[in-house]
């Protein structure tokens, strides 16, 4: 599909008295930035780029575009890692990029309002200024909106201790796809006044209406913060580590962090880092804590470690004693995304997976993985602590590879995507692990709110089922 430049003329002029002079970029003048997200993959570039100011400038835009049955693409940083954000032939974007605000901290209720385009470390940082912090974060907070982590319910390294993106939203701000403005940014804990609407656009990749601002939930910025990293024999040594300090340390465990020996290898070697522990181990362990006492935290952590080393879970450890070890040893995990963008021929697979099942997956994703293409090599981290690995493959034969992946998953009871969405790149596969009425009902949802397919279509489904989603 092409965009018809009558139609959009027409758009535009209806739009030309409610909109500002920067509001629309069009032809030439549309970066190469808005034609993809942090894929590889590039789309087809926008014709007009809409970067309204406000609410009313969103909700003129989805109005007149809905009235023209024009497709848009919602596009926030343009971090995603599905597809989601990467325009397809014929669509305009709406980029949320001028609507940064963020409102005053509430101090009494710990909330703050904040606006879909302000990045997470705007909200991070103006949340520490007022000794609070804000419970996710995830390696692209530079950059990620507010309003893309909504959408695709961003997850990151601490789940573990306050929950996904969908537990940090106590009020929402989005626009349907016929311009009308639902807004609920109270931000009650409690409020079962009737549906949350807000649920409806969190995790569903702006295929139902496009968030403008949100009520975030803020908690007690922690006074004491240590982690370590060890060495263990194995993933199951890892999960037992889990088990032990999640017991013995209850909620002062905010992360858990797993990272494979190759990828552990490798991000030394690419980032020069010198390594907390030494390499040759057959699983590493981030975990950290995060509390309100600074005489007895880091003391219990450190007396939970050794009971771990000395009970033979644990083969080495190298627990943070100041801020500087601290960032290096997150720098460490952080640079396994960095280490894994380095190569080429990279499929990744963000999965979700039970605890328990992780180690069957692992063997049979690689069997199935090796006779689909016996040069394929693997790379593995991710968030064990939340049952999430992010399961990457160097091969030159990606769509056999995927198949062999997802299936591996759907045998083992888990989740195509943990947390970084179906977008356009995963959606093959989406009716391998959700049942034909759970994707009917998602398809009469999507037409309830959005009757022209104008928001984001094609995303996460194709509003007409395929003979292939009943086999
Ligand atoms: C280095 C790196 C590390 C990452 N680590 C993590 C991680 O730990 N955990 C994790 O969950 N993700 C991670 N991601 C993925 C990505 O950062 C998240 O998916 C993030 O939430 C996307 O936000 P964004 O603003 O960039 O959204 P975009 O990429 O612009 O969009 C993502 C999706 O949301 C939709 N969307 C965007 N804004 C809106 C809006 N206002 N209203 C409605 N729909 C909208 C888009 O159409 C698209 O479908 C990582 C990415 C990178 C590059």
């Amino acid at each position: 599909m092409t965009a018809c430049p009558d139609r959009l003329d027409a758009i535009v002029a209806r739009l030309a008295s409610v909109l500002d002079s920067n509001a629309i970029i069009a032809g030439a003048a549309v970066g190469a930035g808005y034609c993809g997200d942090a894929t590889d993959e590039r789309g087809a570039p926008p014709a007009i780029v809409f970067r309204p100011r406000n609410t009313e400038g969103v909700a003129a835009i989805l109005s007149a575009c809905n009235d023209a049955g024009q497709a848009l693409v919602i596009q926030g940083g343009r971090t995603g890692l599905s597809g989601g954000a990467r325009p397809q032939p014929g669509e305009v974007s709406l980029s949320l990029e001028r609507m940064t605000s963020i409102g005053a901290i509430d101090t009494a209720a710990g909330t703050v309002i904040a606006d879909a385009g302000a990045t997470l470390q705007a909200v991070q940082e103006k949340a520490a200024d007022h000794e609070l912090m804000f419970g996710v974060d995830i390696g692209a907070r530079g950059t990620a909106t507010i309003g893309g982590n909504i959408a695709t319910n961003a997850g990151g390294i601490r789940v573990l201790r306050y929950g996904m993106y969908r537990a940090q939203v106590l009020g929402l701000e989005a626009v349907l796809a016929d311009g009308t403005i639902l807004s609920n940014l109270k931000g009650l804990p409690k409020d079962n006044s009737g549906y949350d609407l807000g649920q409806f656009f969190i995790g569903t990749e702006g295929t139902l209406g496009v968030v403008t601002r949100a009520c975030l939930k803020l908690h007690p910025k922690p006074r004491s913060r240590a982690n370590a990293l060890c060495a263990l024999p194995s993933l199951s040594a890892a999960i037992s580590l889990l088990k032990n300090l999640r017991k013995q340390l209850g909620p002062l465990l905010s992360a858990f962090e797993v990272i494979f020996p190759e990828v552990y290898a490798g991000v030394i070697a690419h980032s020069g880092a010198t390594p907390p522990v030494p390499s040759g181990a057959g699983m590493y362990a981030l975990v950290e804590i995060q509390g309100q006492s600074e005489t007895d935290d880091e003391a219990r952590f450190a007396a939970a470690l050794m009971v771990a080393y000395e009970n033979g879970v644990v083969s080495d450890v190298a627990v943070s004693t100041s801020m500087r070890e601290y960032a290096a040893i997150w720098a460490l995990r952080e640079g396994a995304s960095e280490f894994i963008f380095s190569m080429s021929n990279m499929i990744g697979f963000d999965v979700g997976l039970p605890i328990s099942g992780m180690q069957s997956f692992i063997d049979m994703a690689s069997r199935d993985i090796l006779i689909a293409d016996p040069d394929a090599q693997f790379y593995i981290f991710g968030h064990l602590g939340d049952g999430n690995l992010h399961y990457l493959v160097r091969t030159d034969w990606h769509e056999r590879v995927a198949d062999a992946a997802f299936a591996a998953v759907a045998r083992c009871g888990g989740a195509i995507s943990a947390e970084h969405g179906i977008g356009l790149d995963k959606k093959r596969w989406l009716p391998w692990i959700r049942t034909p009425a759970e994707l009917a009902t998602m398809r009469r949802l999507k037409a309830a709110l959005d009757p022209e397919n104008i928001l984001n279509p094609g995303r996460v489904f194709n509003m007409k089922a395929t003979a292939a989603e009943y086999v």
